[in-house]
């Protein structure tokens, strides 16, 4: 458990606005630190693009993720700060295995790294001699290089350099970058590729273990993150749409509110948080730069007693000149009555105009030439249409306090402000915590020195 401070009279206010997981992150050690907190989010629920959706299926409503997430190992403060929160029973971890509807298995060996997954490639099925040397070629290459890519290169780019085979390619290293980058390899970063590939494949075993939660996302994190927020004695406005910041000689005001806060930690996604700060004056360029990517989500549910055996997860081999979309499916047990698997499908402006119908259908084929048995009887397709940023070489790179000197109390967190990763969790957890950080150091300075 977490050191808990009691929220003293005098502390300072602070406002979060955006109640996502970097914003979640960044209130509970705000509180923690005892300052007092006010929490603001302009949805019904917390979470943000992580969020429980209640979902009407033909098999009755079901409480599920807004769109499935992939969570490792190298997830470590995310991990922890679950476990802080008293959710860590949620989730279960399993050792790495990539495994594909045809054929391909790479599974993480019993030994420790780096040996775990150069055993892991030499025993590899699916791939031929050529493409498992291949393989450990790059990751060695990659290692002994302090894994940095060229600026400005892309994966596809990286992966021509490592002279990787076409096979490997759409087997091994397209699936992982879509995947982990919601970008496809061609204009994808290969210096965040090389960092996810770092903190996970390359780094201890454990690192790359997969960790399956056995509730929605609501439960891991945005609810406990409220309880321990309420029982620090935060406040917490839901419904609550933030338009504008209003900087005063004693501190910072939002919307018409009477309210001053020392401090304010914007925690948004880009795309928000410029239209938040234009109208102070501030030069939002930066921001508007970041261009967002959807995921598509396919629900695929059976009635619970007449449901093929479902793997815990499974790489489907897309083929989208079939209009066969799907990467990957997660087996998510029984909920109600029904069996329930989610499909993804990552950088998914390439189906935006594709026939919802032609989608499902290729998805629920998908399914039926993996796990046989029969196709699922409902599958509810849920969009975000800003799932990610375009995890691209040539994005911004912010820090918290970009705006420090000409907006003192200002800062930003969100999976965009952590420069060395692509969109995910973890990096909104660090980006609000680090934040969080940063902003109780500040506030603890003298005035002279914020
Ligand atoms: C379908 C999908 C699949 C994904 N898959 C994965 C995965 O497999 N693994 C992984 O690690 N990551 C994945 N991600 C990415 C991950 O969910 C995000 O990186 C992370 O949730 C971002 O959190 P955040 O706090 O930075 O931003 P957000 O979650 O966007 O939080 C911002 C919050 O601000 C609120 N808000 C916006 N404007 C205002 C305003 N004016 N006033 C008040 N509140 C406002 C919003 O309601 C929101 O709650 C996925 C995302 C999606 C959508």
């Amino acid at each position: 458990m977490a050191e808990r401070a009691a929220t003293a009279p005098g502390a300072a206010a602070v406002a979060v606005i955006g109640a996502g997981w970097s914003g979640l992150a960044a209130a509970v050690a705000l509180a923690e630190g005892g300052l007092r907190v006010t929490l603001l989010d302009s949805a019904p629920r917390a979470g943000g693009r992580a969020r429980t959706i209640e979902l009407e299926t033909p098999l009755g409503p079901i409480a599920i993720d807004n769109g499935q997430h992939l969570i490792v190992g190298a997830y470590r403060q995310t991990l922890e700060l679950i476990a802080n929160l008293g959710a860590g029973g949620l989730l279960r971890r399993h050792p790495m295995h990539l495994v594909s509807a045809s054929g391909l298995s790479v599974r993480a060996a019993p030994l420790p790294a780096p040996l775990h997954l150069a055993w892991g490639l030499l025993r590899a099925r699916g791939l031929g001699w050529p493409e498992r040397a291949a393989a450990l070629r790059m990751m060695g290459g990659l290692r002994r290089g302090g894994w940095r890519a060229a600026d400005g290169e892309t994966v596809a780019a990286l992966l021509a350099r490592y002279r990787q085979p076409a096979p490997l390619v759409s087997r091994l290293w397209a699936p992982l970058c879509v995947g982990a980058l919601n970008t496809l390899p061609v204009d994808a970063c290969a210096r965040t590729f090389a960092a996810v590939l770092r903190d996970t494949l390359g780094a201890q075993r454990d690192d790359s273990d997969f960790v399956a939660p056995e509730a929605p996302l609501g439960a891991l994190l945005p609810d406990p993150a409220l309880a321990r927020l309420r029982d620090l004695g935060a406040t917490i406005r839901l419904r609550t749409t933030v338009r504008a910041l209003r900087p005063t000689p004693a501190g910072w005001r939002l919307d018409e509110g009477d309210d001053v806060f020392a401090a304010v930690l914007v925690a948004l996604p880009p795309w928000s948080a410029a239209r938040m700060l234009e109208p102070l004056g501030l030069d939002v360029a930066p921001l508007a730069a970041f261009d967002p990517e959807p995921i598509a989500t396919a629900w695929a549910l059976w009635p619970a007693g007449n449901a093929p055996r479902l793997p815990r997860w499974l790489m489907l081999d897309e083929d989208p000149a079939r209009r066969l979309f799907g990467q990957w499916s997660f087996d998510r047990g029984v909920i109600g009555g029904a069996r329930v698997a989610g499909v993804v499908v990552s950088a998914a402006s390439r189906i935006a105009n594709e026939p919802a119908d032609a989608v499902a259908a290729g998805i629920a084929e998908q399914l039926r030439q993996a796990v046989g048995g029969p196709g699922p009887a409902a599958l509810r397709i849920v969009t975000e249409r800003r799932a990610t940023f375009r995890c691209t070489p040539g994005r911004p790179r912010l820090s918290c306090d970009h705006y420090r000197s000409l907006a003192p109390g200002l800062w930003l967190a969100g999976d965009w402000t952590w420069p060395d990763y692509p969109a995910t969790l973890e990096s909104a957890v660090r980006s609000g915590r680090q934040a969080a950080a940063r902003m109780l150091d500040s506030l603890a300075a003298p005035p002279a020195a914020r």
